[in-house]
């Protein structure tokens, strides 16, 4: 698979309609059972959430996507989970479809302020982190949790393990899930990170961090299993959504079927 060779200094492929895509996936989820909750960040904006219970549930699972206005997969690949309706049984499952819905119609990674949501779940100084936050403070704690974002750079699909207590990983059942969809980034070194097979496992302690990213929230707070997935920007939209999809289905049905 050939990369477009689109992007220099920044994501310069197709854009979405954040707005009717997050239509579509509150359609597929009304028609599929869903409850959904706006968060409300203020008077203006609000961030959807969808909630399952399953039909036997003892796995819960909280995925989210759209914290960078740039990556339009995650959203994407959001509603078609939704569309598609395919989630084991055994999975109680979150869903934040968008959680930087300014940042899309600009095509660009912070909201329309300027700010990377995704440093400020240690400061909380941006409206929408804190709104989301303060719901993520209500909700119970998770098995699992999955992040959904793409990488400009990449050579190749990625994701970051963050499984402090050495849980059975599901990094890869996950890329290999995404092989045969998505070219995998081989590199040693990624974001300058040591990396196996797309694999990369921080060794890292949040608490030494100035400025959190969601994960580092969710592993202090709410869950000890978190992966960040990174689809690969430079190559077409529906192959990182392909990636997406597929690494979440395996991850979710490994998770289910050894619970
Ligand atoms: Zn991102």
């Amino acid at each position: 698979m050939q990369h477009l060779g689109l992007n220099h200094r920044g994501y310069a492929g197709e854009t979405i309609d954040i707005q009717a895509v997050l239509r579509d996936g509150l359609q597929a989820a009304h028609r599929h059972g869903w409850e959904t909750e706006p968060i409300v960040v203020s008077p203006e904006l609000s961030l959807l959430t969808f909630h399952r219970s399953g039909s036997r549930p003892s796995q819960r699972v909280y995925l989210s996507t759209g914290i960078h206005g740039d990556e339009p997969a995650g959203p994407l690949a959001m509603r078609q989970l939704l569309q598609e309706n395919r989630w084991p049984g055994k999975a109680e499952l979150w869903l934040c479809p968008c959680l930087n819905p300014t940042g899309f119609p600009l095509n660009r990674r912070e909201n329309a302020q300027g700010q990377d949501l995704n440093r400020d779940y240690r400061q909380l100084q941006t409206p929408e982190v804190r709104a989301h936050t303060t719901w993520l403070a209500r909700q119970p704690a998770f098995d699992l949790t999955i992040l959904l974002h793409e990488d400009w750079e990449a050579r190749g699909f990625y994701l970051y393990e963050l499984n402090p207590d050495r849980q059975p990983s599901l990094a890869e059942t996950m890329v290999a899930a995404v092989a045969p969809v998505c070219p995998i980034d081989p590199s040693p070194l990624i974001e300058g990170r040591s990396a196996q097979g797309g694999i990369i496992r921080p060794d890292l302690n949040p608490a030494t961090r100035p400025q959190w990213p969601e994960a580092f929230y969710l592993v202090q707070t709410k869950s000890r299993l978190s992966y960040t997935l990174e689809a690969p920007s430079d190559f077409p939209l529906a192959t990182r959504v392909g990636a997406l999809v597929a690494a979440v289905h395996a991850a979710l049905n490994a998770l289910c079927a050894r619970a």
